[in-house]
C-alpha cells in the first residue's frame, strides 16, 4: 500500500478554506486543518491524565503494566526512528508518553491522548490475547495521536462552534449513557478531549492504517491484527462501545481493508533496527 493508493480510500475533505492551516497527516499525507496548538492541547491532556488517574482504580497486575510498557517502548522507538531514518520532523517530539492500566473488566477500550499519554482497561485483554494483539490495539491508539486526530478535530469544532459535546454532557445524552454502560467514572473528563467521541471514518481508517505500520516496524506480527477485530466484531454483536468498538467505518469494511494491507505493509515497513 502507497500513499497514493490510502489516499484513494480516504479521500479529503479538508481544507477549503484557511489555507495556511493546513498541515498533513504523517505518511499517509492527508491534507489537515490544524488551528489549535499542539502545545495547548498536550498541556490539557497532561492535566486530565492526572485527573483520570486518581479517579480510576489502577491495576495492582504490575506484570501486565511492565508488558503494556514494553511494547509502548518499542513503538515509540520505532515511530521516532522511522521518521528519523526518512528524514522528516517527528511527529513525536513533543511527547511525554505514559502508560496507566485500569482496573476495570467492563470497558474494553484504550485510547492514547494528545501527546502520549496512555490508557489500557483491563477488560480489553480479554479481547487482544496476546503480545501481538495487544500491540495492535497500542499501535491504532498510538496512531490517533502521532497523526494529530485530537488536533484536527479540535480546530473543527472550534470552526464549527457547535458546542456539541458540552450539551451532551449537561443533557444526559450518549455520553452519560456510555458512562452508565461502561461504569467509567472520566467520561465527561475524556470528553473534553474529545477521546470518547468517536474519530471520523477518516481517521479511523488512518489510525487503523498507521498503526499497522507502527507494529509493524516494532518487529510485532501485524498477521494478529485481522484476528484482533474479528474477536472484536463477535464480542461487539449490536452493543455499541467506545473509542476502539466504535463502528467507524463497520467492523466487516475494517476487516477487509486491514487483510488488503497487511501482506503490503509487513513487505514496506519490516522491523527498524535503531541506530
Ligand atoms: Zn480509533
Amino acid at each position: 500500500m502507497n500513499r497514493r493508493k490510502f489516499l484513494s480510500y480516504v479521500g479529503c475533505g479538508c481544507c477549503g478554506f484557511i489555507l495556511n492551516s493546513c498541515s498533513t497527516a504523517p505518511i499517509t499525507e492527508r491534507k489537515q486543518l490544524k488551528i489549535v496548538s499542539e502545545a495547548k492541547l498536550n498541556a490539557q491532556a497532561a492535566a486530565i491524565y492526572e485527573k483520570v488517574k486518581n479517579k480510576e482504580k489502577l491495576s495492582k497486575d504490575t506484570k501486565k503494566l511492565n508488558e503494556i510498557k514494553e511494547i509502548g517502548k518499542r513503538i515509540e522507538n520505532s515511530i521516532s526512528e522511522y521518521f528519523y531514518q526518512s528524514n522528516m520532523e517527528d511527529p513525536t517530539k513533543y511527547f511525554e508518553w505514559e502508560y496507566i492500566l485500569i482496573d476495570n473488566k467492563k470497558v474494553r477500550n484504550a485510547w492514547c491522548m494528545p501527546g502520549g499519554k496512555i490508557a489500557v482497561y483491563s477488560g480489553i485483554l480479554d479481547v487482544t490475547k496476546n503480545e501481538n494483539g495487544l500491540a495492535a490495539v497500542m499501535g491504532h491508539e498510538v496512531a490517533h495521536a502521532v497523526a494529530k486526530h485530537s488536533v484536527e478535530r479540535a480546530s473543527r469544532s472550534v470552526i464549527l462552534n457547535t458546542g456539541t459535546q458540552l450539551i451532551d454532557i449537561f443533557s444526559g445524552g450518549a455520553l452519560s449513557q456510555i458512562n452508565r454502560n461502561t461504569g467509567m467514572n472520566t467520561v465527561g473528563l475524556l470528553s473534553q478531549l474529545g477521546i470518547m467521541n468517536p474519530f471520523n471514518r477518516k481517521q479511523e481508517s488512518e489510525a487503523d492504517y498507521l498503526g499497522m505500520i507502527f507494529s509493524s516496524l516494532s518487529g510485532y506480527d501485524i498477521r494478529e491484527t485481522v484476528k484482533l477485530w474479528e474477536r472484536m466484531k463477535k464480542l461487539n454483536k449490536g452493543k455499541s462501545q467506545p473509542e476502539f468498538m466504535s463502528t467507524h467505518p463497520s467492523a466487516d469494511n475494517r476487516i477487509k481493508k486491514i487483510n488488503e494491507w497487511t501482506n503490503k505493509i509487513i513487505l514496506e515497513y519490516p522491523p527498524i533496527s535503531i541506530s
